[in-house]
């Protein structure tokens, strides 16, 4: 009942699809499990829905396509592993859409590109374009120019962050396993399928463990996390097993299959959202209880006078994240004022910034507006 109600709302979908799911035994892309996909990708656009994909499987592809025995180690190697594998994996996605009357567009981004505003909105112009014109975009990292400081990490969270670009209503998780697990199907008999997650608890995060497969990067921890954060837009997760025939169509008509994780409540705006996922936090800034009682309850804007301290370096406008006495981090916002100011301003009233700095930018080390608690 449930499922079937969420699914009425439905009109626009993330459908993430993971290497595992994509390639056969030998590592190589598996023709048949993507036209598989690329029927029920077709049967949704069907029944009207607006798909966008996000695929992983160009540094396995790649890997097969150049024979290579091991999985590439060095960054050089991935990044040229993957300019190989992502021609490949395009050309098997327009293969496989072509019988259905559909294209497929590529589209390529790096954290870097998702975290200037300007360019995340550009990227949302153009996701809806390509859906105007009836294009099946399929998206992913551009692993032949990223480095570490720009990724994304891993294509589940792409995905997440890909909910709020193209502002979907579910994201649809295709792995190598039925759903979410009470334990490690694999080494544990007594596990069992968990179909409805209402929340993410700490429970849920410790049965996702650590990784699972050696092909794609991700894990069940990965696609927990990524749950949570479309959850966060106020997105439902339903994790599947991608290789499983009829599987995505099942998911869409509200069948029990796989794992749902309900979003937590309505969910933060979408510049809310871009601000605690997007953006890569730059450094910390301390804060005492009373202030964490006025962020976390009242919603307020941090001050100085509840600024404890501030680690790392960063100018004015930069993301930061928000931490209580504890050192844990539980809210991340964009500060008014840049590291080294903050430190002279940590304690004091706002009244006195002028007198302090010499000038001021405004009452508040990070405006409500730009502040989201995690
Ligand atoms: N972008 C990588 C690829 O296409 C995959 C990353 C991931 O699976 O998380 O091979």
């Amino acid at each position: 009942m449930m499922r079937t109600e969420i699914l009425k709302t439905v009109k626009r979908i993330v459908i993430k699809i993971g290497s595992r799911v994509l390639t056969d035994d030998s590592g190589a892309l598996d023709a048949a499990v993507i036209a598989q996909i690329c029927g029920g990708i077709a049967a949704l656009r069907d029944s009207g829905l607006q798909v966008v994909v996000v695929s992983s499987g160009a540094i396995a592809a790649g890997r097969s396509e150049l024979g290579l025995a091991e999985r590439p180690r060095t960054i050089p190697q991935k990044q040229a592993v993957a300019a190989v594998g992502q021609t490949r994996l395009m050309h098997a996605y327009q293969e496989a859409l072509a019988p259905h009357g559909l294209k497929a567009a590529q589209v390529l981004l790096t954290g870097e590109d998702l975290g200037s505003r300007q360019r995340f909105l550009n990227a949302r112009s153009t996701l809806d374009a390509l859906l105007d014109f009836d294009v099946v975009p399929i998206i992913n990292e551009n692993d032949t120019v990223v480095v570490d400081e720009i990724k994304f990490g891993d294509n589940d969270n792409l995905s997440a962050l890909v909910t709020n670009v193209s502002e979907a209503h579910l994201l649809l998780i295709l792995t190598d396993i039925e759903g979410l697990f009470t334990g490690d199907p694999r080494t544990d008999p007594d596990a069992r399928l968990v179909p409805l997650v209402r929340s993410i608890t700490r429970d849920i995060e410790r049965s996702a463990g650590g990784t699972g497969s050696g092909i794609g990067t991700g894990g069940m921890a990965t696609k927990v996390a990524a749950a949570r954060k479309a959850g966060k837009n106020g997105v439902p997760t339903i994790l599947i097993a991608g290789k499983q025939p009829g599987i995505i169509e099942a998911a869409l008509r509200g069948e029990p299959v796989g794992t749902l994780f309900l979003p937590g409540g309505d969910g933060v705006s979408r510049r809310k959202h871009w601000i605690a996922y997007t953006l890569k936090p730059s450094g910390r800034v301390m804060i005492d209880e009373g202030a964490c009682n006025v962020l976390l309850k009242k919603g307020k804007s941090l001050l100085p006078s509840g600024v404890v301290r501030v680690e790392g370096r960063f100018e004015r406008g930069a993301c930061v994240r928000i931490c209580g006495k504890d050192g844990k981090e539980f809210a991340r916002g964009l500060s008014d004022y840049s590291a080294t100011e903050i430190s002279l301003l940590a304690g004091k009233k706002s009244g006195d910034i002028e007198v302090i700095l010499g000038y001021r930018y405004g009452d508040v080390i990070v405006h409500r507006d730009n502040l989201v608690v995690l």
